[in-house]
């Protein structure tokens, strides 16, 4: 107790009997005790202790001056210093007294901090919740993590140098934040590092540029995002390598990048994306933006338009901005127009161009570009065009004589070899080999004898004979188009067209006496079996149903079609969904949900290939029926991509079904033929009658017999002994690749597809097929 009580303060008053005793004796809670010395004179001149008793009650009036004897012989000197320590005891007591409760709260609120999230897992390096971050030079996250993707990798120290070296200086790893290592891709992860390598001068020493080409689809803004995001927030020497960055787009995406960024860092920056508004309050934004200095700036993305970029480039210019991001880049191509000298002349020595469009062959709109991004790279224009452009038009000169064509090629290598270490372009056709395989089945299909006679009848009748003979020299009339969809219909089933018939309509004057007696499609039930091509979908479809949980889409241009596989479907009891123009998009949304979820079900989603919508995203279903070719092969690609796209984990199956010998397999011919020289893609079917002679026409009416397909035997395939595949594709090949590289086969046994070869006999007379690439393995 003594000791608690200062004791040298208490030599201390004792030796002076200074009167000022009690003015610095302080209690443990450091409370000036003033008031007490009062109590303390009192005590002194009255002897009366039980005044200064008093506040010491609860101890049940115990104190140290009550044990002493009431001696009258006790000098005032002893009574003085009796006094005293009884008066530091009782002080202290109090003192604990009056602090209990709160020591006692406080030692109960103090319980060690427990990490609020359950069953959290800290790493074991780096930053994690709830302990604290050893020592300052670390990087933000960890570079040991399963996942992580390192941007930059400090060398080794070894022990030794690290005692040379100044601890303060060593540099740290740069890594990804973690939320978007998790969503990068792995193209887009080689992406990343690339630009990064690029902007902090690792490729091109002393340039900081780089232009990123990759085709649309692959993720450009994401990967442009996280080195935006890294270099905003690291760096080797532990601090960020820029302050803030300018992201420049086409006024149209300025709200997309916006949306982009919140989407992918969720709301832990927010940008300040500036599209039109009144000059001064650009300017005051601006010039707020470009003042913005230190570690955790408000906004340190600037996102504006191209053409405010223009207006407002004499605030942008005023100081120096880390990393500048131009997207849709190939506007910069040419290096004369205002917009490409206001951004040149910014401060700014980090420069991405985005750009999806592959670079011209134009060697000087590629110059600017590449000029953009990494000044003087390729020398000043007038040293470019000497050095390149020069030398290669001339070597690319119908005159050219051999020298000069060497030497055009030596400078166009030099060229490559310089500007490939800035470009980064990856093409669609990567991300194939993230997906499951695709097989694609072209099937010809035969036409049952009902549907030939009538084809037959229809194709000779006089309508048709007349229409062809007096077209002559003349384009496609809209009778000849009525009669192609007739055509059409037919071969899909004589039902679509049983009304025609049974009316004597033009061209099918005598084709109603082929239908079965007495048969009415309204009042009877659908007869699978009078369509070759519905025999077979119907088999399909059984297959799958009873053997596999896929799930189908069908595909058809004709709304009648897919009345008749609504017709089919309740015929065999299959759930289904069809999608009609009339919907919502709300209510479409929520129908796609329902047929995606694997637990739903519905077996059949149909889709008009007209009316499909855009970015339809039907992955629950892993095969998919093209029941009928359309004139435009874009939109069966676009058919096709709606279940084989990202998230399909199955392998997809593809089939395109084709009456052989028909008006279908011409059309197939002719897409076929449009889709390899990829340049007059037809978009409406008008378009179609320009494209046809007359003797085109003839060529589409006429049935061709007696062949499993007329397709292979326009191939003249040189693969094929007696009608037999002998010689495999190409290696190379795959089902981008023309038809005639694709594998075929007359009989059942050279499929793949096990519900294809259960159908064989339905009535497939021969079957293109060929898959999207080989299974990576996956161990
Ligand atoms: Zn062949």
């Amino acid at each position: 107790m003594r000791r608690s009580a200062a004791p040298s303060a208490v030599a201390k008053r004792l030796s002076f009997q200074s009167p000022e005793i009690g003015s610095s004796v302080k209690t443990s809670s450091g409370r000036s005790c003033k008031r007490k010395r009062h109590n303390l004179q009192d005590a002194d001149q009255d002897d009366e202790l039980g005044m200064v008793q008093e506040p010491l009650k609860d101890m049940g009036n115990v104190t140290f001056m009550s044990l002493l004897p009431d001696s009258p012989s006790m000098s005032s000197h002893v009574r003085d210093w009796v006094g005293v320590v009884s008066d530091m005891c009782r002080f202290y007591i109090q003192g604990w007294l009056e602090m209990w409760p709160e020591l006692l709260i406080r030692r109960l609120l103090n319980k060690p901090f427990k990490i609020p999230i359950p069953n959290y897992q800290p790493s074991s390096y780096g930053r994690c919740l709830g302990i604290r971050r050893q020592g300052a030079r670390q990087p933000l996250h960890d570079p040991f993590e399963p996942n992580a993707l390192v941007l930059y990798d400090p060398p080794e120290i070894s022990e030794h140098d690290k005692l040379k070296l100044d601890s303060a200086k060593f540099p740290v790893h740069v890594v990804v934040d973690p939320i978007l290592c998790q969503v990068l891709r792995p193209h887009q992860r080689e992406g990343v590092k690339f630009m990064y390598d690029c902007v902090t001068g690792i490729r091109i020493p002393d340039s900081y540029g780089c232009i990123m080409a990759d085709e649309m689809g692959l993720g450009k803004t994401l990967q442009c995002i996280t080195l935006m995001w890294t270099l905003l927030k690291q760096g080797p020497d532990c601090n960020p390598l820029i302050e803030k960055a300018i992201v420049v787009a086409p006024s149209s995406l300025v709200k997309n990048w916006y949306n982009e960024i919140s989407k992918w860092l969720g709301g832990r920056v927010t940008p300040l994306a500036i599209d039109g508004g009144s000059k001064s309050d650009i300017d005051r934004n601006l010039t707020g933006f470009m003042n913005t200095y230190g570690r955790r700036p408000v906004n340190p993305i600037l996102i504006i338009s191209y053409e405010t970029f223009r207006l407002h480039a004499k605030v942008l210019h005023q100081s120096e901005v880390g990393l500048v991001l131009c997207d849709e880049g190939h506007r910069l191509k040419n290096s004369e127009n205002q917009t490409y000298q206001a951004l040149m002349n910014l401060k700014a020595r980090r420069r991405v161009l985005l750009s999806g469009t592959p670079i011209q062959n134009d060697l000087l709109e590629y110059f600017s570009l590449v000029h953009f991004v990494n000044e003087g790279i390729l020398g000043t224009a007038n040293e470019f065009r000497r050095k390149f452009e020069n030398p290669i038009l001339r070597g690319r000169d119908a005159d050219a004589v051999a020298e000069d064509i060497k030497k055009g090629t030596e400078k166009l290598q030099e060229l490559a070899a310089i500007v490939n270490r800035c470009i980064i372009r990856r093409t669609q056709a990567l991300l194939t080999k993230y997906l499951p395989v695709k097989y694609e089945q072209v099937i010809c299909c035969r036409l049952t004898p009902l549907q030939e006679d009538i084809y037959q009848s229809f194709v000779n009748s006089d309508t048709i004979r007349r229409g062809l003979k007096s077209t002559e020299g003349v384009k496609m009339t809209s009778s000849s188009l009525a009669a192609i969809t007739s055509l059409k219909k037919l071969v899909n089933h004589p039902d679509l067209i049983f009304e025609h018939c049974r009316n004597g309509k033009e061209g099918f004057e005598n084709a109603f006496k082929f239908y079965p007696q007495a048969y009415n499609p309204v009042k009877q039930r659908l007869q699978p079996g009078l369509s070759g091509k519905l025999s077979i979908l119907d088999g399909l479809l059984a297959f799958v149903k009873a053997s596999t949980t896929d799930k189908v889409v069908l595909v058809s241009n004709y709304t009648q079609t897919l009345d008749l596989f609504e017709r089919l479907c309740g015929l065999r009891s299959y759930r289904y969904v069809r999608l009609d123009g009339s919907m919502t998009i709300k209510k479409r949304a929520k129908v796609v949900d329902q047929f995606n979820d694997p637990t739903s079900p519905e077996f059949i989603f149909m889709l008009s290939s007209k009316a499909g919508g855009c970015g339809l995203n039907l992955i629950g279903a892993n095969r998919l029926v093209m029941f009928d070719p359309d004139w435009n092969p874009a939109n069966d690609e676009q058919a096709m991509a709606r279940v084989w796209r990202d998230g399909q984990k199955k392998e997809c199956f593809i089939y395109r079904l084709l009456a052989v010998g028909t008006i279908e397999e011409k059309i197939f011919q002719r897409q076929a033929h449009k889709k390899a020289l990829s340049s007059c893609v037809v978009d409406r079917e008008e378009d179609v009658e320009r494209h046809f002679s007359v003797a085109d026409l003839r060529d589409l009416f006429k049935l061709e017999k007696n062949t499993p397909s007329d397709t292979h035997d326009k191939f003249r395939c040189k693969r094929c002994v007696n009608g037999i595949q002998v010689k495999g594709p190409p290696e190379d090949s795959d089902c981008n690749s023309d038809l005639s590289l694709w594998h075929h086969c007359t009989s059942k046994k050279g499929l793949v597809d096990l519900a294809l070869k259960q159908c064989w006999e339905a009535g497939i007379t021969f079957a293109f097929h060929h898959k999207s690439h080989d299974q990576i393995k996956v161990v």
